[in-house]
């Protein structure tokens, strides 16, 4: 039927309405790329609370990201005059952990509990290992937690785990120690977050009943991507009166190999939505060529739930195909095509390089930082994750949490209090004997080691009662100087950076105490909060990736395909479309890997507004070896009609690829293999940038930039350990390697 009239409607087509219209019922909307499924399921949302068909007390609603959150959050804001605070909006982590805070004791976790990175993951399972006295060879703390992450994802405790040979007993061992350490820890890992919030519904009555009853409306985006144990998370919060609506896309699944389920998307239309499944098909991103290339590549798919694509936004641009003879090539041609689309007016957020994996990033990140061009890339080392930064925030650690025995060890002998490893082990020693933190266990160490940690403690008491009644800011400001850092990275020579980073964990610190909406875990309702310490270190390790303040307007996009998902941008490359890259050498050895790569590709094209890009090389840095590449086959499956070839490659050398096509003429091939040589004539001295040097004192390094002639000649070179510096080459002992 025709659907209602609402100013909110305004501007969507006719299926869209009737999905943001649907009667509470559950609802599944299965709609392709850029069709408007999260247009919908915002707008849904702000209709139910216009129409007063639900309090905002009454919404949760999941989101991909923290930052399609923020949007989300941003956008309603805008539509309805709501206190975005009450409306539980956030990623399956961001739920589980609000929902963990705020009954911690029912969920049996002490009130200060804290958030284990993959990183802090790894390092406790690395020292549980070695104190077990277990070989690490034979069971690697990397695979262990793999092992144990893909066990708590479905659900599964040490005690359900089977085993039925030694080796896995053995793992299966140590997943139950490493249980016991997070408790006594008062840790939790990102997997642990929703296990424990399952377990807590599950077991706890009276609590599912309050949430069941309380959340009217769940609506779930990226529904492809459930995993068995989010599913089985939903299902328990779906009362008799709840509805659940969910968009997504099976062919935008791309999480299967960390236990993603499409299947839940069948289940979900055979046990909940029954006949109330909504299509959209009109697409609204991308121009014709675009949407049509991403229409013949994934029919290549089989098993689909089958949907067809249209826009009536015109053909647009051809795609361009640019093959360049390396990596570095492949860098320049972006750059320059970047410069271009800045002078055409295209502001650089909207231009996004995509990439299978983030080793790629590191070359076009030199090339854009030698040209000048802001960039920002998403998932690369994160702000929360440098070393200096979790150096200061183990401290704030202690602070909150004395038993939190990773942050104990982080920092204990940090900066150095002339504690040995022989102490520690000692310590480690007594604690599993008293079956307490280290930090409780310090008491009875004794000899040099025992004054030496027992001043250790004193200094975290001391921090305790002289940073209380200190806002937050302030409380980093002075346990930096109190622990020593402050100083330690004043004296080391290269300290600038880590200092201005510090100083940029109390900036952080500022802006996070004085955001409204950063208090979010706390519960209105229950009335139980949670400090805004508690807080800003569980943000530290929760929203570490996605959100840096200031420099997101004028900056290039860069980040892989996977975190692409549910973006768009004007102008979209994606870089490295190479046999064994994308697609993935390692997905050739899953079931159904080739499916999946495609499906990502699906994903890479579908990003695009109106010009994409696809990218190859026929040589590549990967991994210190350069390797000699072929064009991925999914350039293969796209209509010729719709490509433009540009082609850097000699002719004489093409030919030695007889991949087809590479011998197409390439349409501004001669302007720009000029414009290579003269970029050549620049290098300083016999070196060139992008070139990997070792220098005497500074180590391996890379140039970044060289300027100058002869005696002037200078480069500027980043080295892995002692930070980017210029060089003078007169002087400088620098070898090319
Ligand atoms: P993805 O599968 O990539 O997550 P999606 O289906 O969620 O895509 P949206 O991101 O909601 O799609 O919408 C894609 C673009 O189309 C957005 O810029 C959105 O504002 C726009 N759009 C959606 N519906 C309409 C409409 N009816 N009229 C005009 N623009 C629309
Ligand atoms: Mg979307």
């Amino acid at each position: 039927g025709t659907a209602q009239a609402h100013p909110l409607l305004n501007g969507l087509n006719e299926p869209q309405k009737q999905a943001v219209c649907l009667p509470a019922e559950h609802g599944l909307i299965l709609a392709g790329a850029g069709s408007g499924k999260t247009r919908v399921l915002t707008t849904r949302i702000a209709w139910l609370m216009q129409t007063g068909q639900v309090s905002p007390q009454g919404i949760l609603a999941v989101t991909f990201t923290n930052k399609a959150a923020r949007e989300m959050l941003t956008r309603l804001s805008a539509m309805v005059p709501i206190n975005v605070r009450s409306l539980w909006v956030g990623t399956f982590h961001g739920l589980c952990h609000r929902l963990l805070r705020t009954h911690w004791r029912a969920a049996r976790l002490p009130e200060t509990f804290q958030i284990l990175d993959t990183g802090d993951q790894q390092a406790a399972i690395k020292r549980l290992i070695k104190a077990m006295g277990v070989d690490e060879e034979r069971f690697p703390p990397r695979d262990m937690m793999h092992y144990i992450n893909a066990l708590k994802e479905q659900g599964i405790r040490s005690g359900q785990a089977e085993a039925h040979d030694a080796h896995t007993r053995r793992k299966v061992e140590i997943y139950a120690e490493y249980e016991a350490q997070c408790q006594r820890e008062g840790a939790v890992d990102f997997a642990e977050l929703l296990l424990r919030a399952y377990e807590l519904l599950q077991q706890d009555e009276a609590l599912r009943t309050h949430y069941q009853q309380r959340f009217r409306h769940i609506l779930v985006d990226e529904f492809q991507d459930t995993n068995p144990l989010q599913y089985a998370w939903l299902q328990l919060l779906c009362g008799p009166q709840t509805v659940i609506f969910a968009v997504g896309d099976d062919d935008q699944s791309i999480y299967a190999f960390r236990g993603a389920d499409v299947a839940n998307m069948r289940a979900f239309e055979r046990n909940y939505a029954k006949g109330n499944v909504i299509r959209l098909e009109q697409n609204y991103r991308s121009h014709g060529n675009i949407l049509t290339a991403a229409n013949a590549l994934i029919t290549n798919n089989a098993d689909r739930l089958g949907k067809n694509l249209w826009t009536d936004a015109g053909e647009g641009e051809l795609i361009r195909v640019f093959q360049g003879v390396s990596d570095l090539d492949e860098a320049r041609y972006i750059v320059d095509e970047i410069r271009e689309l800045t002078r055409e007016g295209l502001p650089r957020h909207q231009m996004a390089l995509l990439y299978r994996s983030n080793a790629q990033s590191r070359v076009l990140e030199h090339a854009l930082f030698q040209a000048g061009i802001a960039y920002r890339v998403y998932g690369g080392l994160r702000f929360f994750e440098r070393m200096e930064v979790k150096h200061a925030l183990a401290y704030l650690r202690l602070i909150a949490n004395q038993d939190d025995d990773t942050a104990f060890l982080r920092v204990v002998n940090f900066p150095t209090r002339g504690i040995g490893a022989r102490s520690l082990e000692a310590l480690q020693l007594e604690a599993r004997q008293l079956n307490s933190s280290l930090y409780n266990a310090a008491a009875s160490l004794t000899g040099k080691a025992g004054t030496a940690v027992g001043q250790f403690i004193r200094m975290i008491e001391g921090l305790r009662t002289e940073t209380t009644g200190l806002s937050l800011p302030e409380v980093i400001d002075h346990l930096l100087d109190r622990s020593g850092l402050r100083q330690h990275y004043q004296a080391e020579k290269d300290g600038q950076d880590r200092l201005e980073n510090l100083e940029e964990l109390v900036n952080a610190a500022a802006t996070f105490a004085d955001d409204p909406e950063a208090a979010h875990n706390i519960d209105r309702d229950t009335g139980e909060a949670t400090s805004l310490l508690a807080d800003f270190l569980a943000h530290a390790a929760l929203e570490a990736g996605e959100h840096q303040a200031g420099d997101q307007d004028e900056a290039v996009q860069l980040m892989t395909v996977h975190s692409a998902k549910g973006l768009e941008f004007s102008a979209v490359f994606i870089v490295g479309l190479e046999q064994g890259l994308f697609p993935h050498e390692n997905a050739m050895m899953a079931r159904d890997g080739l499916e999946e790569e495609r499906r990502l590709m699906y994903v890479a094209i579908t990003r695009a507004r109106q010009r994409l890009y696809l990218c190859h090389a026929q040589t590549r840095m990967l991994h210190g070896q350069t390797r000699y590449c072929l064009p991925s086959s999914f350039l293969d499956e796209l209509p010729e009609a719709l490509l433009q070839r540009i082609n850097t490659v000699p002719a004489w050398s093409a030919g030695s690829y007889s991949t087809g096509w590479s011998e197409a003429p390439a349409v501004d091939m001669t302007t720009r293999v000029s414009a290579r040589a003269a970029g050549a004539a620049e290098s300083a001295g016999g070196f060139h940038v992008g070139q990997n040097v070792v220098h005497t004192k500074f180590g391996a390094g890379v140039i970044l930039a060289a300027e100058g002639r002869g005696e002037e000649a200078r480069v500027q070179v980043r080295f892995g350990q002692a930070g980017t510096k210029w060089l003078a080459l007169a002087y400088a002992k620098l070898e090319a390697v």
